[in-house]
């Protein structure tokens, strides 16, 4: 792991002031221990027209571990660390930026006692790190960097020079030249972009880092057109965190770095950070994201289609404002185990005239699913085969017609952010497929225009600035004229498919 700084200088001001301003003299190579091995700072070149400082962190990886597993909460997962340990001796990487924090903390922090007038100001640099993961590739590393007044090369690095079919790896060769920052300045840059570029910190992170970035990010994350990205990728994405950053970083844009107020708010979100430490899990939110939907549209009459074992039933019949709940499923055995849940057989008359369990396929147009204000679909669609999906679109939208439809389906964009779920699986053994956002959507719009309906989306789970939801949902609205302005999907063609 390699990084170094250059600059120029002239006989007045002499690019061996750059040793002062880093603290670290040029004559001697210097070797500190971190927690993670041994940072060497080191000068290849040392004179008056040019001077280059290096930073190598020796990477110790069974100090690595160690570490990982000693800190709270039960440390790093382990499959993450496993890949540090692969990896993080060669690449620069969030090693590396703590190492920099800490061998240079004076100079992040602009400190200087011998030469203060030059740690203000700006001089010509010249920053190279040989190998740096970056996922996003050049051109996020340009996205990241470029706004800050740098100019960027970053060219791909080769998976193999000798086997150039086998295509590029996931690192970059940067080189950033700016004649605008001060040295301060570059050294935040490269302390905060270095591990978002990297997207897989070593530590597990907590909450001071929240205050680390902000420190950091000073003068210039506030603002940055990436910053949700930059906050929620150094954070982990922990959402928590990064919505208590973001809401910081916003204060600090409106106030101007005004102390008092950004701890006021501080305070205020700390709190609520604790209670929202464990996240409510996805079908939760799912539930919670359909019931409000069904409230705004106003529906009192609902169907659940592919009810499953009738969780979001059960969650219906205790607002009493659904009058009528049926759920239908193709399973006989998923609706037993519905009605166990709902106690079908010990329910009060009054309740029980409020629920209904049905079996039937959702491939073939049932008229007992007429004449409901909504209907939900939830995590059904990817169940049936893509060939079956016309039949459902029409035994639904053409013939059922409800005022309000609500899709739920797996945004596959976001399985990259499971932890547990192998490169290109689905999340479940059963979805004969997974959409991306453009997909759904497509199939969403095309459905809405065939039937007569408006179409909206909502996200349900956090929504990843890159990839986005977890969950994607289509709130279907009958367009009051009802008027269908194509009518491709015919019954006969339904019945076919
Ligand atoms: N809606 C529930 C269950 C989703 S699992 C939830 O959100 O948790 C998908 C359900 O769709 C299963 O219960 C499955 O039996 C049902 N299903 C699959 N194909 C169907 C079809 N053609 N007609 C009706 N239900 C179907």
């Amino acid at each position: 792991m390699f990084l170094t700084i250059s600059t120029t200088g002239t006989p007045e001001s002499p690019a061996t002031d750059l040793g002062f301003l880093l603290h670290k003299h040029p004559d001697k190579a210097q070797a500190f221990s971190t927690s993670y091995g041994t940072a060497h700072v080191l000068y290849p070149e040392a004179d008056v027209e040019r001077c280059t400082a290096g930073l190598l962190l020796e990477v110790d990886p069974v100090a690595l571990v160690r570490r990982g597993k000693g800190k709270g909460r039960g440390g790093a997962p382990d499959a993450a660390l496993a890949q540090y340990v692969n990896d993080r001796p060669y690449a620069a990487s969030s090693l590396l930026a703590v190492a920099l924090s800490s061998v240079f903390s004076s100079a992040m922090r602009g400190v200087c006692a011998s030469r203060p007038e030059r740690a203000a100001q700006p001089l010509p640099l010249r920053v190279e790190v040989p190998v740096l993961p970056a996922r996003g590739g050049p051109a996020l590393v340009r996205r990241l960097f470029e706004p800050l007044g740098w100019t960027v090369s970053a060219e791909p690095v080769a998976l193999d020079t000798a086997f150039p079919e086998w295509g590029d790896s996931r690192y970059v060769s940067l080189v950033l030249e700016s004649a605008t920052l001060t040295l301060a300045e570059a050294l935040r840059h490269l302390y905060v972009l270095l591990p978002v570029l990297d997207d897989a910190k070593h530590y597990w992170v907590a909450s001071d880092e929240v205050d680390k970035l902000l420190r950091a990010g000073q003068g210039w994350l506030p603002g940055h057109p990436e910053q949700k990205l930059i906050t929620s990728r150094f954070l982990s994405r922990r959402w928590a965190l990064t919505r208590q950053a973001m809401e910081r970083l916003e204060l600090v844009r409106l106030a101007e770095a005004d102390d008092s107020a950004v701890e006021e708010i501080d305070n205020a979100v700390a709190a609520e950070t604790e209670a929202e430490e464990k996240p409510t899990p996805l079908a939760v939110l799912r539930r919670d994201a359909i019931v409000a939907a069904l409230d705004a549209s106003g529906a009192t009459r609902v169907l659940d289609l592919g009810c499953g074992q009738g969780q979001l039933v059960q969650a219906l019949l205790k607002e009493p404002r659904f009058t009528e709940i049926v759920g239908l499923d193709v399973s006989m055995r998923a609706l037993t185990i519905a009605s166990r849940r709902l106690k079908l057989d010990r329910m009060g008359e009054r309740q029980a005239s409020r629920v209904r369990l049905l079996q039937g396929s959702l491939a073939y147009t049932d008229k007992r699913l007429k004449g409901y204000d909504a209907a939900v679909l939830s995590e059904v669609i990817e169940h049936l085969d893509l060939p079956r999906l016309p039949a459902l679109e029409y035994a639904v939208f053409g013939a059922a017609r409800p005022r309000t439809v609500l899709v739920t389906t797996p945004n596959v964009e976001y399985n990259v952010r499971w932890e547990s779920l192998p490169a290109g699986h689905v999340r479940h053994g059963d979805h004969r497929f997974e959409w991306t956002r453009e997909e759904f959507g497509g199939w969403a719009r095309a459905v809405a225009e065939r039937h007569g309906y408006d179409v909206e989306f909502v996200p349900v789970g956090p929504d990843d600035p890159e990839v986005g939801p977890p969950t994607q949902m289509a709130v279907f609205s009958l367009r009051p004229t009802g008027t269908r302005t194509t009518d491709t999907t015919t019954e006969k063609e339904a019945k076919a498919a």
